[in-house]
C-alpha cells in the first residue's frame, strides 16, 4: 500500500516537470527558431548581392519587392534596411 505523503510527493514531481521542463523546452524552440529566421534573411541577402553585377544593378527588395539599387542599405520605397554595414 502506497502512503499518501508518497502520492503527494509524486504529484509534487509531476507539477514540477508539467511547469518546469515544458516552458524551457518551449522556450529552447523558440530561441532556436528565431536564430534560424534571422540566418536565411542574411543568407537570402548575401545571395541577392552576390547575384548582382556590381555597376548600377537592380535587385527586388525583399520586403516590398520594389526595383532597388543592389547597393542599396535601406530601401527607398518601404523604408526597410536592408544591411547593418556597408560590404567592402
Ligand atoms: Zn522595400
Amino acid at each position: 500500500m502506497l502512503p499518501l505523503a508518497m502520492i503527494e510527493l509524486w504529484s509534487f514531481v509531476i507539477i514540477l516537470i508539467i511547469f518546469v521542463v515544458i516552458p524551457i523546452v518551449f522556450i529552447r524552440g523558440l530561441i532556436k527558431l528565431s536564430s534560424r529566421e534571422r540566418l536565411k534573411r542574411e543568407s537570402a541577402l548575401e545571395k541577392l548581392k552576390r547575384e548582382q553585377t556590381p555597376e548600377r544593378a537592380t535587385v527586388a527588395c525583399p520586403y516590398c519587392a520594389e526595383t532597388i539599387m543592389a547597393e542599396a542599405q535601406k530601401c527607398k520605397h518601404c523604408g526597410e534596411w536592408l544591411a547593418e554595414k556597408p560590404t567592402e
